[in-house]
């Protein structure tokens, strides 16, 4: 297994080629956490949009702990995976607790074993943020990184631990932050999962597997789901759509919408269509049938998934 990628030559790749990404200008450890955390399930260039409002609205865990959830998750709406938004609201009211209930006085942990005491964070969370944002010798493992360490080394399924034990002994100590950035920016614009750019790669003298590197790692088996729901769009005398707040759990909680399930009785409705929409494992089709209510909702003033977007749109929303 490689184990000898030279520092000096992917961390000045990385300061050459990174690219200019908003929250690479702060050693701020509460941005840095948002854009991880939006970076999850967000591509690069709607998670930086996303960011700036956060990061606007949102300048400290305080300022998010003193908000309402439907705030969040009305910020977050369009991002998709709206329990992230659920969890970092109450990572912020955690985080703003006094020590003894178990807070940190309204200042994020500064280890990542403290930070993965908190709601929503994992090891690689966790990783980045006291990589990045305190300098903490620590390595993270995410998609791009297993991808690159299956090259380096050949290998076709390596198992987490697999990963991490490279991560961990390829690490560059003394700049762990940068270290992390570059190998997770490296797998995300050179050694990319279909057009590994191998020849402008600035670790391609250590990897074992650049000559036929699409074979590395074997591509995993994804089962999808599909989803058949049935969804009331009533709209009111003066064009507004009955809306609902969705419980605390199973698809789009917290988040407002038509009244929307497998069991709902459409009796005496008419039919509009149907709404298709995909989630990384689930397609999604959604009957949508049309009558009156007595009192709609203003959508803008609710926090409203891509989904129901699509819903409203097919009423003429
Ligand atoms: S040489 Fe090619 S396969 Fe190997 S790490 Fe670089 S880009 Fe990836």
């Amino acid at each position: 297994m490689s184990e000898h990628l030279s520092p000096s030559a992917l961390l000045a790749w990385y300061a050459e080629s990174k690219r200019d990404l908003p929250w690479r200008h702060t050693d701020d450890a509460w941005k840095i956490l948002l854009s991880e955390i939006l970076l999850q399930q967000t591509q690069v260039s709607r998670g930086i949009h996303y960011w700036q409002k956060l990061v606007k609205r949102f300048p400290t865990p305080q300022s998010m702990a003193d908000a309402e959830v439907d705030e969040v998750l009305h910020l977050w709406q369009g991002a998709g995976y709206y329990s992230r938004a659920r969890r970092l609201h109450a990572l912020s009211v955690q985080v703003c607790l006094p020590t003894i209930e178990g807070g940190f006085n309204g200042n994020l942990p500064l280890t990542a074993p403290a930070l993965l005491t908190l709601p929503g964070i994992g090891p690689y969370t966790a990783a980045a943020v006291a990589s990045i944002a305190y300098g903490e010798p620590v390595a993270c493992v995410d998609g791009n990184i297993r991808r690159v360490m299956a090259r380096q080394s050949k290998r076709l399924d390596p198992s987490v631990k697999e990963v991490e034990t490279w991560a961990n002994a390829v690490l560059y100590h003394d700049d762990a932050g940068d270290w992390n950035q570059a190998l997770m920016e490296l797998g995300a614009t050179v050694c990319t999962p279909k057009r590994p750019l191998c020849g402008q790669c600035p670790v391609a003298s250590t990897c074992a597997g650049k000559s036929t590197p699409l074979l590395y790692p074997q591509p995993k088996k994804v089962k999808r789901k599909r989803l058949d729901l049935k969804c009331t769009l009533r709209f009111d005398t003066n064009g507004l759509p009955e809306l609902v707040q969705r419980g605390n759990d199973g698809l789009l909680a917290g988040m407002w919408g038509p009244p929307m399930g497998d069991g709902i009785d459409v009796t005496g409705l008419e039919y509009l269509g149907v709404v298709e929409h995909t989630l990384s494992h689930r397609d999604i089709f959604v009957e949508v049938w049309h009558g009156s209510c007595h009192r709609g909702t203003e959508p803008s003033t609710v926090a409203l998934s891509s989904l129901d977007r699509k819903i409203l749109a097919l009423g003429g929303i």
